[in-house]
């Protein structure tokens, strides 16, 4: 489970987030939603450590990892901009968390171009692994090609395996749809949750999407200038919206 309490972060004078509290469950799909430049990029970005808060616990089950680098915190993050290797192959995108982690220094270059005696075993286990996950996430036809050569769904995809495939404790995702046309959109949000599933860890999702939040979202975390107002079942924030301004966003029309 994921836990956050009383997160605070300043830039300057402006407070951006003024005591964020938080409780996921191990399992649970949180949208995380609210009006432009309340500070959901920021909470994320604390939470993958890219960012420090100045005060406030996050706590992955009994650990507190507030403290802890980016690279410790075991955390996967997908921006709306994948950032995928351009000079790579869908598959070897894919990899590269894995490679960073089984492969010793001296063997990861190697990879990229002819395997090494003595790292066949990792070798081959990295490929089964990303072989997996393209077949679950359908793109295994895609492999050989360079992200230059496939759609914006595609690369979309192989963004998320090369997430998943670190196995985290928490997913965090950044308006990954943003960049997909309309029917692509609907199409991901249902790969998404199942990603999510099969994960199985929390997942905090930020999106500016109503019917994205509504659909994917087992629970709606309304932030409004720094303050998470309200966090209830999508049918509960429309039904019983706790504040004048979760009200006023959530019936604003889109
Ligand atoms: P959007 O929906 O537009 O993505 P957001 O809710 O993600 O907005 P944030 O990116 O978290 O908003 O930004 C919250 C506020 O913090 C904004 O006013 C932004 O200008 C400010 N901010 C973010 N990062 C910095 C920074 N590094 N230095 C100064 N101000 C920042
Ligand atoms: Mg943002």
């Amino acid at each position: 489970a994921l836990s956050l309490r009383d997160i605070r972060k300043s830039f300057g004078d402006n407070q951006i987030l003024k005591g964020v509290s938080l409780d996921a469950a191990p399992n649970e799909f949180i949208a995380l939603v609210g009006p432009s430049g309340c500070g959901k990029s920021t909470l994320l970005r604390i939470l993958a450590g890219l960012e420090s808060a100045d005060s406030g616990e996050i706590r992955i089950g009994d650990r507190d990892i507030a403290q802890l680098p980016a690279a410790d915190r075991n955390i996967a993050m997908v921006f709306q901009s994948y950032a995928l290797y351009p000079h790579l192959t869908a598959a070897q995108n894919i990899a590269v968390p894995l490679v960073m982690r089984k492969l010793t220094r001296s063997q990861r270059l190697p990879l990229i171009g002819s395997v090494m005696p003595g790292q066949r075993k990792a070798v081959a286990e990295i490929k089964r692994e990303v072989k997996e996950m393209a077949v679950s996430l359908k793109i295994d036809h895609l492999m050989d090609r360079k992200p230059g050569q496939i759609s914006g769904g595609q690369r979309q995809r192989v963004a998320l395996g090369r997430a998943m495939v670190r196995r985290p404790s928490i997913f965090l995702m950044d308006e990954p749809l943003s960049n997909l046309d309309a029917n692509l959109r609907v199409h991901a949000r249902g790969e998404i949750v199942e990603l999510h599933r099969r994960a199985g860890v929390p997942t905090l999702y930020v999106t500016h999407d109503q019917a994205e939040a509504l659909s994917m979202a087992d629970r709606v975390a309304v932030m409004i200038a720094g303050d998470l107002l309200q966090l209830a079942p999508p049918q509960v924030i429309y039904d019983d919206p706790q504040h004048i301004e979760v009200a006023r966003f959530i019936g604003q029309p889109r």
